[in-house]
């Protein structure tokens, strides 16, 4: 005996997974809200941390040689 299975009513309308989490998500462009504020949340840090770092390198833009006298 042969039963059709009934199908779900939501299916699949937008097989997208987030790229921040990794999960299915359905909202319009494929990332969770929350994900994407933490993702701008999380470029926002490196770009400060970046910029933190080129100021202890070099602040005046050049490296800094080891100058034995
Ligand atoms: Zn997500």
């Amino acid at each position: 005996m042969s039963e059709k299975k009934p199908l779900p009513l939501i299916r699949n309308a937008s097989p997208k997974t987030c790229p921040v989490c990794g999960h299915p998500s359905y909202s319009g462009n494929g990332i969770h809200p929350q994900c994407n504020g933490t993702q701008a949340d999380k470029k926002r840090r490196e770009k400060r941390a970046a910029e933190a770092r080129d100021a202890a390198i070099a602040p005046d833009g050049g490296e800094t040689h080891a100058d034995v006298t």
